[in-house]
């Protein structure tokens, strides 16, 4: 078996050793002549940048990107001209450029550098105005540059710059090499966590998404990541500090920098379970500040990690809103159904639905709930509904029940034998229009779990169509007892 075992990685990382194509990315911000091409000259010791031509709104930027060393840290660095333009011209509130999206959306870090000898300019205020609009989870560390000889104003340009929001700025010079062990000092450790996670989270992505070939191993043995998601306020971090049985405190120092706590492990019953989410954390932090895009984009990663996604939704929201999911409940649960992850749904705050008054409504909610779930999602079917107060910790045990009993049948492997004798039964058992209109299908077998993945080989021109793929899965899940996880037939034909 040559399964790879789960490798966890720690501190320290040796970033000479890593695939360039995983490094962290930090970009050199800056209104022209802060010195930006200087300091990127330094880091990547003036060898050849590869210089990408983007042609945009037709105008054709630059932007140079290359491998920065400095001491034993490595990343990649970006420098662009496009960007600067695209502040110095104007244009910042405006518009993003497709351009600058992108190099954007491939960012983790800036550096924004003023140039000390002008002090705090109105320029620099708007590049970080320009930053914070579009790319908020991205916090710059500020340096002032051209400081070889600038003695005793030093401290009074580092006390101006604090008016950026950034917080203390670090003195250097591009040109003479002076404090760059202070850049370093402080891009380390940022780069550091950053590298720990990436490694981890590459890790266990390529457990859910590498190809499995079926084995006799029980998957369902191995950790399981659980992801909590949901819309604010529904009670996911109530919910998940009843699951850890203690309170914890989840939220990172700095907004943006809760990446540490994306990972918190728990065993249940001697299983292993690794929470892959912080949206609901995130969300809390960058609540106020940041564009709802980043909690969407921070659940998709969690979505993509996930084995097992808990949907939370909030029982007086559903009550209130006479519908058991809003748009995008519907949204978040479709798309981890998408990306082949078990689903489990919980309504919470059913201790608002107690007493006599209500003993209606509460029986009307746990009626119709499954239903309406079922009907909005009819990828899978046999989606489990689990009704809890997370604030009494009522329900902690239905919950990991119905995850785990979900993680085992997005393990599920069904041997070949079983199969073929199942679909002789089940093929009998529905009713064709005509004999042209039934599906020949010669052999049915599983390729690989995590979600079950099927082929149907077809004799002939032969094609399933959407209605036997239908017929097929929920006749898979009927018998096989696989509610809850995404089911794949593929099909092939044989002559
Ligand atoms: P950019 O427009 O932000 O890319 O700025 P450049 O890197 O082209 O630098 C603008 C000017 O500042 C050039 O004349 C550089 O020689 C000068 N410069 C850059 N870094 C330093 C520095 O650390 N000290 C001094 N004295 N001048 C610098
Ligand atoms: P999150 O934004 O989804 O993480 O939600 P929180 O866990 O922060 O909860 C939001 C609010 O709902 C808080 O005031 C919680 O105390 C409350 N809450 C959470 N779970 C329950 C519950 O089971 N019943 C009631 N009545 N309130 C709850």
């Amino acid at each position: 078996n040559n399964k790879k075992p789960t490798v966890v990685y720690k501190k320290p990382i040796d970033f000479t050793k890593i695939d360039a194509k995983l490094l962290p990315t930090v970009m050199i911000l800056g209104r022209p002549n802060v010195g930006k091409s200087a300091l990127y000259n330094r880091l990547i010791r003036r060898r050849e940048a590869l210089v990408y031509n983007t042609p945009d709104d037709h105008v054709t930027r630059d932007i140079r990107e290359g491998i920065a060393k400095l001491a034993d840290l490595r990343f990649n660095v970006l420098d662009s001209a496009g960007i600067e333009t695209e502040v110095s011209s104007g244009t910042i509130l405006g518009r993003t450029t497709s351009m600058t999206a992108n190099v954007l959306a491939r960012t983790q870090f800036a550096v924004l550098i003023i140039d000390v000898r002008a002090g705090l300019h109105p320029l620099d205020l708007e590049v970080g105005k320009w930053l914070r609009k579009h790319a908020p989870q991205i916090k710059p560390i500020v340096v002032m540059n051209k400081s070889e000889s600038i003695g005793d104003s030093l401290a009074e340009v580092a006390s101006e710059a604090l008016a950026l929001g950034f917080g203390e700025p670090t003195a250097i010079s591009a040109e003479t090499g002076l404090g760059m062990n202070a850049l370093y000092e402080v891009l380390h450790p940022l780069l550091e966590d950053y590298m720990v996670q990436t490694l981890n989270d590459r890790c266990t992505q390529d457990d859910v998404t590498s190809e499995e070939n079926l084995s006799d191993e029980d998957d369902s043995k191995l950790p399981l990541q659980l992801a909590i998601v949901g819309r604010p306020n529904v009670g996911k971090s109530t919910l998940l500090n009843a699951l850890l049985e203690e309170e914890r405190v989840l939220v990172g120092p700095e907004a943006g920098l809760t990446r540490d706590a994306v990972r918190v492990q728990f065993e249940f019953q001697g299983r292993t379970v690794y929470m892959v989410d912080t949206a609901g954390w995130l969300e809390r932090t960058e609540r106020d500040k940041g564009p709802a895009s980043l909690s969407i984009m921070q659940s998709r990663k969690s979505l993509m990690r996930a084995h097992i996604v808990a949907l939370v939704l909030d029982a007086e929201e559903i009550i209130k809103g006479q519908r058991s999911m809003t748009h995008s409940e519907v949204v978040i649960a479709r798309r981890a159904v998408e990306e082949g992850r078990g689903l489990v749904v919980i309504v919470n705050k059913m201790d608002c639905l107690r007493g006599k008054k209500n003993s209606e409504m509460y029986k009307k909610i746990k009626e119709a709930v499954p239903i309406e779930v079922q009907t909005v999602i009819p990828q899978i079917t046999g989606i489990p509904v689990v009704f809890i107060s997370a604030l009494e910790g009522r329900g902690r045990l239905q919950v990991m029940n119905e995850v785990i009993g979900t993680y085992k049948r997005w393990c599920s492997r069904l041997s070949t034998g079983r199969l073929n004798r199942w679909l002789i039964k089940v093929m009998s058992r529905h009713s064709w229009k005509d004999s042209a209109s039934q599906p020949k299908i010669k052999f049915f077998t599983q390729v690989k779990a995590r979600p079950p993945t099927f082929v149907a080989f077809l004799t002939g021109k032969t094609q399933l169509l959407e209605s036997d793929i239908r017929f097929l899965t929920k006749s898979l899940k009927d018998d096989f007892d696989l509610g809850g996880t995404p089911i794949r037939i593929i099909q092939r034909s044989v002559l």
